[in-house]
C-alpha cells in the first residue's frame, strides 16, 4: 500500500522546504523529497550561504590587511587559516541545514531521503540509497528540482582543477592564478573571495560587460571598481578548450566573433556561465510535461500542463534566485489550498555579494528605453553620504527610476556599501505602488546607508539637498 499524501514535494531546496513548511501550516499532508543527505538544496549546501560565509571572512580579512592601520587599529602579522575559514562556512551551513530539518518536523511534514520520480497521475516513487523504492501518492506533486551548472563544450570538469562552484566554495588551497569563465554572479562573488585570499583571479567573458543584465552605469562602475581591487576582465572573448596535461592549465581563449587567439596560465579553471534546470530521471514523461529546448518546466500559476502537477524554483522560468523560488513556495503551497497565492515578479530584488555590493530591484534603464517608457531619474553618489564618508565607504551610487508622469517607481539600482540591505526599501515600496515622492518624503535616520536611497529619491524631482 502507498502512502497517500495532499501534496508530495519533490527537491528541498528554498523553493521545496518553503512550500512544505507552508502546506503543513495549511493543514495539508505533505511530503518532501530531497536526494541529498541535508535539506536545503543548492542554496544552503553549496550556493547562498557557503558563498556567503567566504565572502564575508575574505572580506573581514582584506579590511584588516588594507583598511585596520589607517584606522588606527594594529595588528601583529596578518595570517590566513583556509582550513579554519572553511570551517566556520561548514559550520554556517550545517546549522542552516539542521534549522530546515527542525522546521519541516515542527510543521509535521515528512523528509524522505531518496530520489523522487513521477510515475503517473498521482504517482511519486522513491529510491533511496540501498535501491529501495518505495511508492506514494498524492493528490498534488509540486517539482522542485531546482536547477544545475551548465556545461561549456570542449572543458571538462574534473573538480579538482577544472571546477564548478561547488568545488570552488571548498579549495584547499588558495589557486596562484585563478581563470574564471563568466563574469556574471558566480564569477563576480568567487572571483573576489580568491583574489582577497590571495589569487591572481582573470574572469573571461563573452559579452562585453561584467553582469551583462545589469543597469548599464553600475556594470561600468562595477568593472572599474572590481580592476581597481585586482580582478582582471577578458571582455568579449570566450574559453575554446582547457589544456590539463601540464602541471600549469593552459586555457585557449580567442574573440568572441573569432579569432585573435590567447592563452592564459592557470591553477585552476572555474566555469560559471550560468545554470540550466535540472529534471534527470524525473519521470516527466509519464505525465506528458515536456521542457523546452532549455530544460525550463513552463507554468501558469505554478501549475504545469499535467493536471495536479505543480512547478516552482530554478526548474521553471524566471530569476534563478532563492527568494524567488521561496515566494514561489509558499504562493504554489497556497494556491494547492485553494487560497491567493501570489508573486509580484516586478519587486524581486537581485543582489551581488561583492564589496561594494550590488543591488536592483525592478527595470533597469535600459530596459524602459526598449520600452519607449518616459521617466525621470534620480542618482546620489555614496561620496556625499554622511555615514559612507565616516566608515569610509564611498564608492558606489543609487539610482531610483520613476514613471515621468505619475511618479511611480519602476527600479532602482545600487552599488555600494549594504547595498544588498538598502533595495528592500525600495523593494517595499514598489510593492505597495509608491511614487518616488513617497521615499522622499520619508524621514530616515540620521547619519545612515538609507539616506543616500532618499536623497536619490528626491533627486526624480531635482531637490536633492545634501550634495
Ligand atoms: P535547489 O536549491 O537547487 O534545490 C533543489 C533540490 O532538489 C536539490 O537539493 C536537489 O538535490 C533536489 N533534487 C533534484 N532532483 C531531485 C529528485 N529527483 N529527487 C529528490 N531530490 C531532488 N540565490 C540567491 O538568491 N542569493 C544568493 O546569494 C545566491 N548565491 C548562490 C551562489 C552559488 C554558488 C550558487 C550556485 C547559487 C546561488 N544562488 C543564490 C541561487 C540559488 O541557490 C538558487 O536560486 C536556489 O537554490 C533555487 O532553489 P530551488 O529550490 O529551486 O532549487
Ligand atoms: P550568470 O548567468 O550570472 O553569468 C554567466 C556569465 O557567463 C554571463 O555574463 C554570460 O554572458 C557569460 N558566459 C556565458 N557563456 C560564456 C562563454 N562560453 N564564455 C564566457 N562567458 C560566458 O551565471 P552564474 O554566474 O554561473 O550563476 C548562475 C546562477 O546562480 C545565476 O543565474 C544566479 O541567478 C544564481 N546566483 C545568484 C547569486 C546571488 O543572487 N547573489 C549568486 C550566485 C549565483
Amino acid at each position: 500500500m502507498s502512502e497517500a499524501y495532499d501534496v508530495v514535494i519533490i527537491g528541498g531546496g528554498p523553493g521545496g522546504y518553503n512550500c512544505a513548511i507552508r502546506a503543513g501550516q495549511l493543514g495539508l499532508k505533505t511530503a518532501c523529497i530531497e536526494m541529498r543527505e541535508t535539506l536545503g538544496g543548492t542554496c544552503l549546501n553549496v550556493g547562498c550561504i557557503p558563498s556567503k560565509a567566504l565572502l564575508h571572512a575574505s572580506e573581514l580579512y582584506e579590511e584588516a590587511r588594507t583598511n585596520f592601520a589607517d584606522m588606527g587599529i594594529e595588528t601583529g602579522e596578518l595570517k590566513l587559516n583556509l582550513e579554519k575559514m572553511m570551517g566556520q562556512k561548514d559550520d554556517a551551513v550545517k546549522g542552516l541545514t539542521q534549522g530546515v530539518e527542525f522546521l519541516l518536523k515542527k510543521n509535521k511534514v515528512d523528509h524522505i531521503r531518496g530520489k523522487g520520480r513521477i510515475a503517473g497521475k498521482g504517482k511519486v516513487v522513491v529510491t533511496d540509497a540501498d535501491g529501495k523504492e518505495t511508492e506514494l501518492s498524492a493528490k498534488n506533486i509540486v517539482i522542485a528540482t531546482g536547477s544545475e551548472v551548465t556545461p561549456l563544450p570542449g572543458v571538462e570538469i574534473d573538480g579538482e582543477r577544472v571546477v564548478t562552484s561547488d568545488q570552488a566554495i571548498a579549495l584547499k588551497e588558495v589557486p596562484e592564478k585563478l581563470v574564471l569563465i563568466g563574469a556574471g554572479v558566480i564569477g563576480l562573488e568567487l572571483g573576489s573571495v580568491w583574489r582577497r585570499l590571495g589569487s591572481e583571479v582573470t574572469v573571461v567573458e563573452f559579452m562585453d560587460r561584467v553582469m551583462p543584465g545589469m543597469d548599464g552605469e553600475v556594470s561600468k562602475q562595477a568593472k572599474r571598481l572590481f580592476e581597481k581591487q585586482g580582478l582582471s576582465f577578458k571582455l568579449g572573448r570566450k574559453v575554446t578548450s582547457v589544456d590539463t596535461s601540464g602541471k600549469t592549465l593552459k586555457v585557449s581563449t580567442e574573440a568572441a566573433k573569432g579569432g585573435d587567439e590567447e592563452i592564459l596560465d592557470a591553477d585552476v579553471v572555474l566555469v560559471c556561465i550560468g545554470r540550466r534546470p535540472y529534471t534527470e530521471g524525473l519521470g516527466l514523461e509519464t505525465v506528458g510535461i515536456e521542457p523546452d529546448k532549455r530544460g525550463v518546466i513552463a507554468n501558469d500559476h505554478w501549475k504545469t500542463s499535467a493536471e495536479g502537477v505543480w512547478v516552482i524554483g530554478d526548474v521553471t522560468s524566471g530569476a534563478m534566485l532563492a527568494h524567488k523560488a521561496e515566494d514561489e513556495g509558499t504562493a504554489c503551497a497556497e494556491r494547492i489550498a485553494g487560497k491567493a497565492g501570489h508573486v509580484n515578479y516586478d519587486a524581486i530584488p537581485n543582489v551581488v555579494y561583492t564589496y561594494p555590493e550590488i543591488a536592483s530591484v525592478g527595470a533597469t534603464e535600459e530596459q524602459l528605453k526598449e520600452q519607449g517608457r518616459d521617466y525621470k531619474l534620480g542618482k546620489f553618489p555614496f561620496m556625499a553620504n554622511s555615514r559612507g564618508r565616516t566608515n569610509h565607504q564611498t564608492d558606489g551610487f543609487v539610482k531610483i527610476l520613476a514613471d515621468a508622469k505619475t511618479d511611480e517607481i519602476l527600479g532602482a539600482h545600487i552599488i555600494g556599501p549594504s547595498a544588498g540591505e538598502l533595495i528592500a526599501e525600495v523593494a517595499l515600496a514598489m510593492e505597495f505602488k509608491a511614487a518616488s515622492e513617497d521615499i522622499a518624503r520619508t524621514c530616515h535616520a540620521h547619519p545612515t546607508l538609507s539616506e543616500a536611497v532618499r536623497q536619490a529619491a528626491m533627486g526624480v524631482e531635482g531637490w536633492t539637498m545634501q550634495m
